[in-house]
């Protein structure tokens, strides 16, 4: 990597962020494409004054993590619609001082889902209520999907509901469901409750495709029982990959290398 007078700087801003895996994927893309551009991570206590700053020194793009997705908001310049109805922003693109927010995390569980849901004509039981559940709901129905929803506490699940205008069921209380696709959104099963899972593998004997968006494990209990009874399944390191392809996209205007991101990624993913 080159770095010179006119390099670019991107990069990601959260607290914390020194084990984000977002360094090491869009380097990687950057140098396979040859671009004078550099990602970098910012430890980020004060959203106003770090977004000044972004502005000041000519910074061309940020990753948004937790616990800034939300607060960001109100320091933007313009912000995406989709990302409005979100109500959480996790990429800013900053042209001559002007900072937009977008959400890509959306975009990218659409696209990890593509290859087993054909997704206008999809309806999906989605699992969760929290920030996770909120952008993938509202993502499935800017593609036109019918999307029911299921949460263990009922009142955040309602909530959700009612901003999707969507069925709820309480997770407890889940009867069969004619459904496309199941995808999981909540943290159950993630390390190091790896044997925890938010169905009975005889719930998932009747629906086609499952998602898992917890990317540790990669395989989680929930992802192994559907394969066990038939299911096309994708893991959580999909929809990381892809709402990073979406950023790369946003701010140089050109396709991303997706496999030498996807190979950046699961790398760094193996060996963390
Ligand atoms: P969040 O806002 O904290 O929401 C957590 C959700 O999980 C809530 O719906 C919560 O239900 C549910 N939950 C947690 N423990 C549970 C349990 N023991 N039983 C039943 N429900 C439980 O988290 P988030 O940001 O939405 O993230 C959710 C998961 O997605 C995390 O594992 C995160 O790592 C993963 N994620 C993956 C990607 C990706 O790109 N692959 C992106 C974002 C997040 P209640 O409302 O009942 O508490």
């Amino acid at each position: 990597m080159k770095v010179n007078g006119t390099t670019k700087i991107y990069g990601i801003m959260g607290n914390p962020v020194s084990h984000s895996l977002s360094p090491a994927m869009h380097n990687a893309a950057f140098q396979a494409q040859d671009l004078n551009k550099v990602y970098v991570a910012f430890e980020v206590t004060d959203v106003a004054r770090a977004l000044d700053g972004f502005r000041a020194l000519g910074i061309g793009g940020i990753s948004v993590t937790i616990p800034h997705k939300q607060s960001v908001i109100t320091h933007l310049d313009t912000i995406d619609p989709v990302a409005k109805k979100i109500g959480a922003v996790n990429t800013l693109l900053i042209e001559d001082a002007h900072i937009r927010g977008y959400n890509t995390d959306w975009i990218g569980a659409n696209q990890a889902l593509k290859p087993i849901v054909d997704l206008p004509a999809a309806t999906v039981l989605l699992l969760g209520a929290g920030g996770a559940a909120r952008a993938i709901g509202f993502g499935l129905q800017e593609k036109g999907a019918t999307v029911i929803l299921a949460n263990r506490t009922v009142e955040k699940g309602q909530a959700l509901a009612r901003d999707l205008n969507c069925e709820f069921h309480p997770l407890a209380d889940l009867k069969d469901l004619k459904v496309d696709a199941l995808v999981n959104a909540t943290s159950i099963g993630m390390t190091p409750n790896v044997e925890e899972t938010p169905v009975a593998k005889a719930f998932l004997k009747h629906i086609p495709a499952v998602m898992d968006i917890v990317y540790s494990p990669q395989e989680t209990r929930l992802l192994r029982e559907a394969k066990q009874v038939g299911c096309k399944t994708v893991d959580g390191r999909y929809m990381l990959l892809y709402q990073g392809v979406a950023q790369f996209e946003l701010w140089t205007g050109r396709k991303a290398p997706v496999d030498i991101m996807r190979e950046k990624l699961f790398s760094q993913l193996d060996s963390s």
